[in-house]
């Protein structure tokens, strides 16, 4: 990664910079498609606010057909739209599986190397819901560390900046003209005809996450904030197997479901199934019905935590280092213990709604990578499908914006000032979505919730952690408004007042603020908006 110093200040007080296309994020998506988008000639920078990326603790590994095995494209595809509770746009499943092994090649030619079970051969594990081995992984359970060290040495000559929080995406006219960003130096903006977000997750809506820090939900907050509907954000997929350490909050280590594929098994207290009974996959059910199960344990019982016995995994803290050493810090040895775990919130289905290109519905802004809602997930994703959707679409997202940025007509942004934003507190946030909008939620809850957000302060967005509250405070508000308009259970949205799935209601939710700057459900199918 190259560190550039910091642009010089224009006339108005705030430093203004050209590109041809901003990239917003360092993870998986945001540097498949800087690397999409520079290949094709473009000038690009690149902005994080943090060195750490969710994608660099990835465990499981990358689900993608293999050509030359007993998978194919209609059995990868069976599988997610199964477990997308119907809410997956079979084209656009169809589309970014079919380009995996390809962005897969295109990341072993940039040097990531994956494990083999013999020269020349991938070895290739289960996750929950894939009905195939079609998991490839490196270092055991370190698949993401590999796929980022591969992605920086291979973007080592991309202008990347770091510490440079996205504030605000700007625009005139119906398109992009740039973005304003916060740094050490204070606020500047780049202009560019094209941006980017492939700014993460939101794990940090609650308070313990298997997320990094910087998972704010800043990407949501960006769409929503420039006038944009995000979709299916209702649907927040919560891990069934977070290692369980007491009260702690903030990130906390993930147990990898590949744990499970290899023959570990989820248990009670007292040693019962925690699963039996309840699918036909049993421990290897989709994450909704495991999390849901633990969770449904955990009130029948009043125990904190249940149990992922792993002792039978031949050699598994070789194989499995990761988790192993996560687990040794909190003083368990998996060989011979077994793991305390609960779920946790872990991943967000829906977001920006864009096109399989990335395209939102505003010319010049792009989403790609967890941020954005491609209909890839529908209701649930299924386990290591997102690495791939970041690989496939944030590629396609970088030639898209190079596309677009050719043609564009260049406008300058107006002069801003730093935004002022609603802001609720991060403690008092966090505790509110954690006890009315995770695994299982119901109208009261969801009710209070939208009260206890309505108690915001406007705060000037002067440095990251004022972004980042006020990214949180819009993203829960957008989830709780989906939640309660959502008076059903389907995928990783369980309504215990609606315990049953509602065939009419099978379409997407699109949240957006409405003319008078209240966020509304603004369309779904079947529901009177
Ligand atoms: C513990 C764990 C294990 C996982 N295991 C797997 C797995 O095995 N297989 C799989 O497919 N998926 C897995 N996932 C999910 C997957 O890792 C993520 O969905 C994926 O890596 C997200 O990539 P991304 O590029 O969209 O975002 P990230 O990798 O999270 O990168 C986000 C980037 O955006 C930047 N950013 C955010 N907001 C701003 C802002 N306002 N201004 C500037 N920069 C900003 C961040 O600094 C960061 O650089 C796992 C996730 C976790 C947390």
């Amino acid at each position: 990664m190259t560190l550039r110093t910091p642009p010089v200040c224009g006339g108005s007080g705030f430093w203004r910079q050209r590109a041809d296309v901003v990239v917003v994020g360092t993870g998986v998506a945001g540097l498949a498609a800087a690397r999409a988008a520079h290949r094709a000639g473009a000038k690009v920078v690149v902005v994080s606010k943090a060195r750490e990326t969710a994608t660099f603790y990835a465990q499981g590994g990358i689900a993608v057909v293999i050509p030359d095995g007993d998978d194919s494209i209609e059995a990868h595809v069976a599988d997610t739209v199964a477990a997308g509770g119907g809410l997956c746009d079979v084209d656009a499943v169809t589309s970014i599986v079919a380009d995996g092994y390809a962005a897969v090649a295109e990341l072993v030619g940039a040097g990531a190397v994956f494990d083999e079970s013999e020269p020349g051969r991938w070895s290739v594990t289960r996750e929950g819901g894939h009905r195939r081995r079609r998991i490839i992984h490196a270092g055991g359970d370190a698949t993401g560390a590999e796929v980022q060290r591969a992605l920086n040495a291979a973007g080592s000559t991309l202008d990347i900046r770091t510490d440079h929080v996205a504030l605000q995406v700007l625009q005139s006219g119906g398109a992009v003209t740039g973005l304003q960003v916060l740094t050490g130096d204070g606020p500047g903006v780049l202009e560019a005809p094209s941006v980017i977000l492939a700014t993460g997750g939101l794990g940090h809506l609650y308070r313990a996450t298997t997320n990094p820090d910087g998972s704010t939900g800043d990407g949501i907050a960006l769409a929503l904030w420039a006038g944009l509907a995000v979709s299916d954000i209702e649907f927040i997929q919560f891990h069934p197997t977070m290692l369980y350490t007491g009260d702690a909050g903030g990130r906390r280590p993930l147990i990898t479901e590949a744990l499970r594929g290899e023959g570990a098994v989820l248990v009670d207290a007292q040693g019962n199934s925690v699963t039996a009974g309840v699918h036909p996959m049993g421990d290897l059910a989709p994450r909704d019905v495991v999390a849901a199960a633990v969770d449904a344990r955990l009130a029948v019982t009043g125990d904190d935590c249940v149990y992922l016995d792993a002792r039978a995994v031949p050699d598994v803290a070789r194989r499995f280092p990761t988790v192993s050493s996560a687990c040794l810090g909190a003083g368990i040895d998996i060989a011979r213990q077994p793991i305390p775990v609960v779920p946790g919130a872990h991943y967000s289905c829906g977001g920006v709604r864009t096109d399989v290109h990335g395209r939102t519905e505003l010319a010049g802004l792009y989403a790609a990578g967890e941020v954005a809602r491609t209909g890839m997930h529908g209701a649930n994703r299924l386990a290591s499908n997102s690495l791939l959707e970041g690989l496939v679409v944030g590629g396609r997202a970088g030639r898209a914006a190079v596309a677009h940025a050719r043609t564009a007509e260049r406008k300058r942004s107006p002069a801003l000032e730093v935004p002022t934003r609603p802001v609720l507190s991060r403690p008092q946030l966090q505790h509110a979505m954690t006890s009315y909008a995770s695994v299982v939620r119901d109208a009261s809850g969801l009710r209070r919730l939208r009260e206890l957000l309505d108690g915001t302060t406007d705060r000037v967005l002067a440095d990251r952690r004022a972004v980042e509250d006020a990214a949180l405070t819009v993203t829960a508000t957008a989830v709780a408004v989906a939640a309660a308009a959502r008076a059903e259970s389907r995928g990783c949205h369980h309504r215990s007042d609606h315990p049953a799935t509602d065939p009419a209601r099978a379409t997407s939710t699109d949240v957006r603020f409405d003319s008078d700057g209240q966020l509304r459900v603004a369309r779904q199918l079947g529901v009177p908006a």
